[in-house]
């Protein structure tokens, strides 16, 4: 693509806040031309929505437990944002280059009338004219009851989190005792409604479900699925990550190599975080995402949109910037935002951002002490 000049706006008058005086845009508006450069050059493709940060699971490396009981206060229905509002941002995301939106949570299966978000979804098209690439994440539980559905409102294709097949480790993993087979009935029904290609996510934690690497890679070698091992991220302040807890990609594969003959392909788009692996029989893939080890910061164009409106240029931000208040004209003037607003605002945030966190860490080979707590996986969704 043409390279396009992005004029320089005064950033003071726009700095990064979760405060929604910050955020109205004081500049004339960037008109959107479907090619948005962060400060690094990277553009925006990838937008990441939260529907939800309520789940039925307890995954210990997202939600433990202990903090997420029963006195945990949620977000009230009223601070979500509406469908209404996901599309209408939605759409000026699009306009700024946008090509995949991937719902998520929380479980976004979860979310009262998903479908009729994914209905009004599936209607955006980029400036080129094409359907965007819509998905969803989810661990699954309520995938057999729905994935007609969801095929129905126009959602595309779907990526279900499993993390082992051996019913004690997968309960261990989700802590309340949820059977695999519902999940693999899930994926079933996903399959049999044409929500291809299915990507199923494997958090492995070393010590704790690293045993069902194997297990998992034969029974999904050959069914169409293709599998992505994760290792395990030190994403938000609650789950007491430590690194010696994570296995590292290579020794996924070496493992995964031992048994089966793997043979390297090239990544699939730009910003595609899985590194991927070729059965050598010509059954499938598996993909590796080695957010810890091997940072993918260099084209990572993905922007997350909160549960709450809040725009996170990173997985692990500090802050977002409050679209919500700009939407429903809560910030100071008490003016709700026009699009011209909403794409000033958003233009602003992105083309100013410079974050690069795993690449930083990496470069440290060490865990960075980054200051304030980060954001939580639940709440801005993977
Ligand atoms: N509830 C849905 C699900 O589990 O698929 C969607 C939201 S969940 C936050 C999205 C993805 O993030 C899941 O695949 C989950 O396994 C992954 N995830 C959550 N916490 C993680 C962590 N600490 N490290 C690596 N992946 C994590
Ligand atoms: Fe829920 Fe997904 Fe987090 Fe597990 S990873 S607790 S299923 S949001
Ligand atoms: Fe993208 Fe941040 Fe993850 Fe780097 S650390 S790949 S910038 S989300």
């Amino acid at each position: 693509m043409a390279d396009k000049v992005i004029p320089i706006a005064d950033l003071r008058r726009f700095e990064a806040s979760t405060s929604p005086v910050h955020l109205r845009p004081m500049v004339q508006a960037l008109p959107a031309s479907g090619w948005l450069p962060d400060a690094l050059g990277r553009p925006l493709r990838d937008l990441r929505i939260s529907v939800t940060d309520r789940c039925n699971f307890r995954c210990s490396y997202c939600m433990p437990k202990q903090v997420f009981d029963k006195n945990y206060e949620f977000l009230p229905h009223s601070d979500l944002l509406s469908f209404e509002e996901i599309t209408r941002l939605a759409r000026i995301f699009v306009a700024h280059g946008v090509q995949k939106i991937r719902l998520t949570g929380g479980e976004p299966l979860l979310r009262r009338h998903i479908e009729a978000l994914i209905e009004m979804l599936s209607e955006l098209r980029t400036p080129e004219g094409q359907a965007l690439d819509l998905t969803l994440t989810t661990n699954g539980s309520l995938l057999a009851r729905k994935a007609n559905s969801l095929r129905a409102a126009g959602l595309q294709r779907i990526t279900i989190s499993l993390d082992g097949l051996d019913d004690a480790v997968f309960q261990r993993m989700n802590d309340v005792g949820f059977p695999v087979s519902d999940v693999l009935q899930g994926i079933e029904a996903a399959q049999a409604a044409g929500l291809g290609p299915i990507k199923v996510n494997m958090v492995v934690k070393r010590g704790v479900n690293d045993e069902q690497i194997l297990p998992m890679a034969r029974h999904f070698k050959g069914s169409g699925v293709t599998l992505r091992f994760i290792e395990y991220m030190d994403v938000g302040a609650t789950n007491g990550w430590r690194m010696n807890e994570v296995l590292p990609s290579r020794e996924i594969l070496s493992r995964l190599r031992e048994v089966f003959e793997l043979l390297p392909l090239s990544a699939a788009a730009p910003g595609e975080t899985a590194e991927r692996w070729a059965y050598a029989d010509g059954q499938g893939e598996i993909g590796l995402i080695s957010s810890v080890t091997q940072a993918f910061c260099g084209d990572c164009n993905r922007a997350r949109l909160s549960t709450e409106g809040k725009l996170y240029t990173c997985l692990f931000a500090h802050g977002g910037h409050d679209l919500r208040s700009l939407l429903r004209g809560q910030a100071a003037d008490r003016t709700p935002a026009t699009d011209q607003d909403l794409s000033a605002a958003i233009a602003q945030v992105w083309s100013s951002r410079i974050d690069r966190y795993s690449q930083l860490r990496t470069n440290e080979s060490t865990l960075l002490d980054d200051g304030p707590r980060r954001v939580e996986m639940h709440y801005i969704g993977g």
